[in-house]
Parts: C-alpha cells; structure tokens; sequence
C-alpha cells in the first residue's frame, strides 16, 4: 500500500482543448452534416462499430481485465482491448487502472482521484481538466510486467491517434467519406463514450440504490448500466471489485459479463473471479439490516412517535430474529461445506444448499412486508405510525 501524496493541481489544458473540440464536431458539426448531406449506411455502421469496440474496450478491458484482473485472456485480445482501448482517448491504460484502484482504495477522500466529495462536475470530467492528484505506478507493478501495455503507455499518443482517429478517417476515405468518419466515428463517439464512462463517476456515486453497501457513495444504477454495457452496476461492483460480473442478476443487463462469459466459453477467456453468492446474499442482508437499524434509531428520536414505537418495534424485531436464523443457517452451511469439499460429497452439499434457500426464502418473505414499510418516505411512515398510535 503506498503512503497518500500531497496532491498536485493543474490545468490539463490539452484535455481541455480536446473536450471542447470534439463537443463542438459533435454537437455542431454532426447535426449540420446530416442537413446538408444526410447519413449513409456505411457511416451510421462505421460510427456503430467505433462505439462498441471502444467503449467494450474500456469497460471489458481497461476495467474488469486490466485494473481488477477479474479473469485471464490471451495477449490477442489483449492486444484489441488496448488498441480499441487506446482509441477512447481515456489514458494509457496503466495510468487508467492506476488512478482507478486508487478510486476503489481511497474511495471518496481526497486520494480517490474523481472524489464526489468535490461534486458532480469534478467527479465527472472535471478531474482531468483540474489536475488535484498524482499518479503513482507504485499499485501496478503486475501491469508493468506486460511489455504490450508498457508500449502502449510510452507510445501513448501514437496508439490513440492510430486507432481513435487516423484508422476510422482512412477507413472513410476509402468509401470517400472522411470528413463524416471524422464528425461521427471519431468526435461524436469519443463524446458519447466519453460521458458514459463519466456517469459511472458521477451519476452512480450519487444516484441509485445502495443494494449491498449503504455506507458508501457508488450506487446501482440500472439505466447508467445500459449506456455502459453494465457498468452502472456500481454498488455491487464497489462491494466486489474482483468480480467479473457488475450486474450480478442473471436479468441484470451488462453486455461486458455476457462477452467474458462467451469468451470463457468458447475457450479465450479462463480464470473468471466470482464472489460466492452466499456472501453476495450476506452482504445484501447485511445493509436491508443497517437501513432497517437506522431508520428505527432516526424515529426512536421522533417525540410525536413515542406511542407508535411499540408497533414499529414488534414488527422490526420479526425481522431480526428472522435475519438471525438466516445468518446461523449460513453458518451451518459454510459448516458443512468446509467438511465436505475435500470429499466432493455432493449430495450433502445439494442438501445443505437446498436448506440455505428455504430459509432465506422464509426471511425474504418476512422482509418483503418490512422492506415496503421502511422504503415509504419517512415523512410518510411517520404518519403511519402515528396513525398505527392513534
Ligand atoms: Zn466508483
Ligand atoms: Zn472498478
């Protein structure tokens, strides 16, 4: 772990002179272009394929194989996600999953490099523009060893010049059509992948739900999952960094897992981390309790409920004990398990498993009563309960 610097603050002036050129292509220019000339086939498909290959790149790439190395790949697809990667114009990689894990290690304080404690705008692209922190290789050194993202950070500007702006223009060239590669396969989508990948900084540590920890600012958003192939899943994903997954229900949209899990399938993609799910489940218990344990200590304080608190607490402590006998059965499990791994007892575990469900089936039914209870607005469950006293 490397002692916090002091931070440094610049303006990164080429960052915002290129934020203000491709935001003027893009909102200007785009909309002119199709006036004047319209949209072909061959454009709408170049600029298409520039957003999925860039923006899977950073999301399946630069984040879940290179700053959490949540699974392994072989250095050819390695090798597109740092070309394509390079082209989103977000960094070198090394650079990238450096400042990101300082985000997950020092999340909201003043070493967590786009802190939402400085507010939205700052959390969202403001930190690259207002310079407040330092990079410091120092929690990379795994990265360091693989020459191809070594080259890729030293010839950085080679990459994404190659990649983010000479490939699509030559490519629309050839179908004589640069200048619409250049306002839609290059400015317009650098623009749209660059604020989606920003809302994961911004919006999801400020909006959402806090499913599985509510003491931390990232939350789930799920329409944020859809502009970033699933990464708005952002709660779960700070609960458990090193899961391949970010939208860990099987309904939960997030491309980036579906793509790992393909690759894993067909063999070029192996080592995949997963968070057990009874841990997830655990978690997930663990912060309905802490809401559920707040939102009583903030009514307790209530004077006008001090005859209400009797009905509240009845119901509340139901839920407890029910949470408790979930957490022994869990216990029992992790029990059972431990024993029997070594001997592969596989009805034993299928038995113990089916256990664990029914029991936690029994808790969620209790909850799901108390979660539409204490999910009221609190102004409202104070009337209710006042209503309840009366
Ligand atoms: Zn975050
Ligand atoms: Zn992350």
């Amino acid at each position: 772990m490397k002692p916090p610097s002091p931070p440094i603050r610049k303006i990164i002036w080429v960052n915002v002179i290129f934020f203000a050129i491709t935001t003027f292509v893009a909102l200007i220019g785009a909309p002119t272009y199709i006036y004047k000339y319209g949209l072909s086939f061959f454009d709408i498909t170049l600029f298409v394929f520039f957003m999925i290959a860039t923006g899977l790149s950073v999301t399946a790439g630069y984040h879940r194989l290179f700053a959490h190395t949540t699974y392994q790949t072989n250095p050819i697809i390695r090798f597109l996600f740092l070309f394509f990667g390079a082209a989103a114009f977000e960094q070198p990689v090394l650079d990238w999953a450096s400042q990101h894990r300082d985000h997950h290690q020092y999340v909201d304080t003043d070493e967590d490099p786009y802190n939402i404690n400085k507010g939205f705008f700052y959390a969202h692209m403001g930190w690259l523009m207002f310079w407040e922190h330092d990079v410091d290789h120092s929690n990379v050194k795994d990265l360091q060893k693989d020459p191809m993202v070594m080259h890729q950070s030293k010839y950085y500007m080679l990459w994404a010049a190659g990649s983010g702006i000479i490939l699509p223009v030559l490519i629309g060239a050839f179908a004589g059509h640069a200048l619409a590669a250049f306002i839609f396969a290059v400015c317009l989508r650098l623009t749209l992948v660059y604020h989606a990948t920003f809302f994961i900084n911004s919006i999801c540590h400020m909006f959402g739900k806090s499913t599985y920890d509510i003491h931390q600012t990232a939350r789930d958003h799920w329409f944020i999952a859809f502009l970033t192939y699933g990464e708005g899943y952002h709660n779960f994903h700070h609960a458990f960094p090193n899961d391949y997954r970010n939208g860990v229900r099987w309904y939960q949209y997030d491309p980036c897992k579906w793509l790992i899990a393909s690759m894993n399938y067909i063999g070029m993609a192996r080592g995949l981390k997963r968070a057990s799910r009874f841990r997830i489940l655990e978690k997930r218990l663990a912060a309905e309790n802490q809401r559920t344990n707040e939102l009583l200590e903030s009514l307790i304080k209530d004077p006008r409920l001090a005859n209400a608190l009797s009905v509240f607490q009845t119901h509340y402590q139901k839920v407890k004990n029910s949470l408790l006998a979930w957490e022994e059965t869990a216990k029992e499990y992790k029990r059972i398990l431990r024993k029997h791994v070594s001997l592969n007892n596989f009805n034993l575990r299928s038995k113990a498993f089916k256990e664990m469900k029914s029991t936690r089936s029994l808790f969620q039914r209790k909850y799901q009563k108390w979660n539409r209870l204490t999910n009221k607005d609190p102004i409202l469950l104070t009337q209710f309960l006042l209503s309840k006293a009366a």
